[in-house]
């Protein structure tokens, strides 16, 4: 069978750099997004059939100027992963104000950017996938964490709405929660007392997170659902999480 056009936001690093090697295996035509090109060109990947390109996705334009440059090549997106994320932790306040915008921009804004640039011809064709990357911080608060419960919260109230929408038009929105995982994400956080705490919280639990392969594994058992099958929300987090 022929293989389908795949999208990933984030694939430079972390869940996204995962997601792209699993379903890169699979043979996907693959578009690639994210920041730093350089990152993504350096993974180990079959390159023949994947487009990378430069794109913030809070920038609409941008977002959708790759999306049309690879379905020109490609065919149309078959599945959007919505997966780039920022999460800078801190009480709101001591936190810089721009450090809320850049989660509500990133995280709410930039999934709103990428199923509007999907959803038409999802529609049109009467199939597609989306699914969008909340966190379990999405379901559940932690202290520290309130701007980016606030956007990741807002993730699945966006998701459901939408997937209402759209379920008459055999088109899926999915959401994927996941836990603690040792990727990039809490580098950018610039508040030392929230990282030192951030880091007990994980002791507590002896330590562990989720390695970000089982995230992968997760969003590609939900696509891999026969269409007519949407498992519309999943929360992963390792065994000793809470
Ligand atoms: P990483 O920091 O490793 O990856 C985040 C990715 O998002 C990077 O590839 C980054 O690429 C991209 N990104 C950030 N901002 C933008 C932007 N404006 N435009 C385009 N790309 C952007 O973190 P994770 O892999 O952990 O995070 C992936 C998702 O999972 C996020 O949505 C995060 O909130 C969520 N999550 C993570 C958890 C964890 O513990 N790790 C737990 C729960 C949810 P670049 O900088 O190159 O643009």
């Amino acid at each position: 069978m022929t293989k389908k056009l795949i999208v990933i936001t984030g694939a430079s690093s972390g869940f996204g750099a995962e997601m792209a090697k699993l379903f890169n295996k699979e043979g996907h035509p693959m578009l690639l997004i994210g920041r730093r090109i350089d990152k993504i060109k350096e993974l180990a990947l079959d390159f023949s059939n994947v487009l990378v390109k430069s794109v913030d996705v809070t920038n609409y334009e941008a977002f959708q100027a790759a999306i049309d440059e690879a379905t020109a090549i490609y065919g149309p997106v078959d599945l959007l992963v919505n997966n780039a994320g920022v999460m800078l932790l801190g009480n709101i306040w001591n936190q810089d104000i721009n450090e809320w915008k850049n989660m509500m921009d990133t995280n709410v804004l930039g999934v709103l950017n990428g199923m509007k640039t999907v959803l038409d011809t999802m529609k049109e064709n009467q199939t597609g996938t989306i699914i969008n990357i909340s966190s379990i911080a999405g379901r559940k608060t932690f202290g520290n964490h309130a701007a980016y419960a606030a956007s990741k919260f807002g993730v699945h109230a966006l998701s459901e709405t939408v997937r209402e929408e759209v379920s008459g038009d055999n088109v899926r929105v999915l959401v994927m929660a996941p836990g603690a995982a040792e990727t990039e994400l809490l580098t950018h956080t610039t508040d030392d007392k929230a990282l030192s705490e951030y880091e007990q919280w994980k002791q507590s639990m002896g330590g562990l997170t989720l390695d970000p392969i089982h995230v992968a594994k997760t969003v590609k058992y939900m696509y891999d659902m026969p269409q007519e099958v949407s498992i519309r929300e999943v929360l992963i987090a390792a065994t000793k999480q809470n």
